[in-house]
């Protein structure tokens, strides 16, 4: 599991709706210390006793939770079956990583809450077969929007997070043709529209747009099955 910002009831009813229960979990690793990734996972942790990951900026930070290992965010490590890269990434925490996982000659990459884009992520991120990607604002939406002006000048900012133009260049500098699936993540609510990612993001990496996944907050995201044997771009043009 990747952060928790839920409570133990809604954790427990959204790994039911994949088919798990709490005690199938073998770790919870944690980007970083702001509440929607971090809020649940001490509670979670401790009813069903699961070690918690992180790297040493962030353990500082939750460093309550009874159940927490820390890892050197620069080298990779080895967790229920995968080789897990922590990516440090500019983002307004401590020590806030994404990560990379390996497992069976598969690549998937986990990339939230980023305010800009560095050389790294897009060396770690190349030749993806699956990426989970922020598009978290879009950009007149933001300005124009209910969200004070502190508030705005923190999400655009360079430790901030990424908007749909950040998110499509970031592809732009990648290699997409292996992408099995391309999940767009961490939508905004208020300044974005699961319509304009899908448009904009269909449009720039010329893929249909039922190819894409938006996950929906409420309704999360089902099981994708990742192939080894696919390793053309007849997944993305499909
Ligand atoms: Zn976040
Ligand atoms: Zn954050």
């Amino acid at each position: 599991m990747v952060d928790n910002g839920f409570s133990i009831k809604e954790t427990d009813k959204r790994l039911e709706r994949l088919g798990l229960v709490g005690n199938d979990i073998t770790a919870i690793l944690v980007t970083h210390e702001h509440n929607d990734h971090v809020g649940g996972v001490a509670r979670y942790a401790r009813r069903y006793d699961i070690p918690v990951w992180a790297s040493h900026g962030t353990g500082a930070m939750i460093k309550e939770i009874k159940s927490l290992q820390c890892f050197n965010s620069h080298k990779t490590f080895n967790l229920g079956g995968f080789l897990i890269e922590p990516v440090l990434v500019p983002h307004d925490a401590r020590e806030p990583t994404q990560f990379i996982f390996k497992a069976n000659d598969l690549k998937f990459g986990v990339m939230t809450d980023v305010g800009s884009i560095t050389q790294h992520m897009v060396d770690v991120l190349m030749d993806c077969d699956a990426l989970l990607l922020e598009c978290n604002y879009d950009r007149e939406m933001l300005l124009n929007g209910v969200y004070p002006e502190s508030l705005k000048r923190r999400v655009m900012g360079d430790w901030g997070h990424l908007d749909n133009r950040q998110a499509i260049e970031l592809l732009e500098r990648l290699n997409v043709d292996n992408l099995q699936y391309l999940v767009l993540a961490h939508v905004s609510e208020k300044n974005n529209s699961h319509d304009l990612v899908l448009d904009s993001v269909s449009r720039a990496i010329q893929c249909d747009r039922a190819w894409l996944d938006v996950i929906d907050q409420e309704q999360g995201l089902a099981w994708r099955n990742l192939t080894t044997n696919i390793k053309s771009n007849e997944t993305l043009h499909a």
